[in-house]
């Protein structure tokens, strides 16, 4: 198998042969035919995360070097298993990737991503900027219907994260509002998830008008730039008294304070974005108003089953997504880095 891995952190991944693993009991072998690059993936090539006020948190611990990059996998079964059940070689599937161990409390509950022991793919075991990667079990993949494979692939990171973001709005934001802050590459996906789920009117706030005219053009039912005198007043009026339901896509100490000033009574924020900062909350602000402060990381197995029913049914409008060959994972890395590239790119081996 061919696969582009990380040497030293920081350094151009370099092109590795090996020879192609078996699978074992339940494990599934997939031929890669789509892998995404994600921002996270610039941070874990570089080696750490930035945590704000001058922290780095180092992710070496996390995983061994050579290691191979990849989170939103989309492939065929190649070979499965003698205790492989659910799957079969030839299935195409997205590949979820947030796996845990599988034996503790969170994982037993259905909550792998929150597992203390994770076996994350393209995160702390290789993943997929690969031909091949192998995955425990058949059920972490799922049928992607007519979607284009490309687009598949970013229900495994962007779409999950929204949609996991939304379901914990989503008995606020049904029959009122919802206010989504942010809408580069995830705050997109959730808006356009979001019409696919929720019956409910959308208000996209973000401080680049860029950003809002592609949000309106995605079906945003309002826009507001909260640099803007007047924003929060804006949102008060469109909601009728403050916003019941808002997801921060951004989640830097501004955003998530626009959000809480934004909330109506009884008002719910989700955090989702990873920008970084910390928050000035006024306490007495949360028993008055009765406000949620809520944060959300990724979904669980049973949303990416519910996210992919909804996508294979051709109610969620489609991201742009750009393709590259693999053999451009370097290039693609670097011009993410350096913030050369609008929406999501997609290797294909
Ligand atoms: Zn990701
Ligand atoms: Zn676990």
């Amino acid at each position: 198998m061919k696969s582009f891995r990380i040497a030293d952190y920081g350094q151009p991944l370099q092109e590795m042969d090996d020879a192609t693993p078996a699978p074992q009991d339940a494990e599934v072998l997939v031929r890669i035919t789509g892998c995404g690059v994600c921002h996270s993936d610039v941070h874990l090539w570089e080696g750490y995360f930035d945590m704000g006020g001058g922290q780095q948190a180092s992710v070496a611990r996390g995983h061994t070097l050579p290691f191979t990059l990849g989170h939103e996998i989309v492939g065929v079964v190649e070979a499965v298993g003698d205790g492989a059940s659910g799957c079969q070689v030839g299935d195409a599937a997205v590949v979820y990737p947030w796996i845990g161990c599988g034996a503790c409390p969170a994982c037993e509950a259905g909550l792998e991503p929150s597992c203390p022991r994770p076996r994350n793919l393209g995160v702390h075991v290789n993943g997929g900027y690969a031909s091949h990667v192998m995955v425990p079990d058949c059920r972490y993949l799922y049928a992607y219907g007519d979607v284009p494979l490309e687009l598949a692939a970013t229900y495994a990171c962007s779409g999950i994260t929204a949609y996991g973001a939304l379901k914990k709005v989503q008995p606020k934001a049904e029959g009122r509002h919802l206010l989504v802050i942010g809408a580069g590459g995830v705050g997109l996906a959730g808006l356009l998830i979001a019409q696919a789920m929720l019956d409910t009117e959308i208000i996209v706030a973000d401080i680049d008008d860029k950003k809002l005219a592609a949000a309106r053009e995605a079906g945003a039912a309002h826009t507001v730039n909260p640099t803007d005198d007047g924003a929060r007043k804006q949102i008060m009026q469109l909601t009728g008294g403050g916003a019941p339901a808002a997801v921060d896509f951004v989640g830097s100490d501004k955003s998530a304070g626009f959000g809480i000033s934004a909330l109506g009574a009884n008002g719910h924020l989700v955090v989702v974005g990873l920008f970084g900062g910390a928050l000035n909350l006024s306490v007495p602000l949360l028993p008055l108003k009765g406000l949620t402060l809520q944060g959300s990381y990724v979904g669980t197995p049973a949303e990416m089953k519910e996210l992919m029913d909804l996508v294979v049914s051709g109610k969620v409008k489609p991201l742009p997504v750009a393709t590259r060959p693999l053999a451009e994972a370097n290039q693609t890395l670097q011009d993410l880095a350096h913030g050369n590239i609008v929406g999501r790119v997609v290797l294909t081996p």
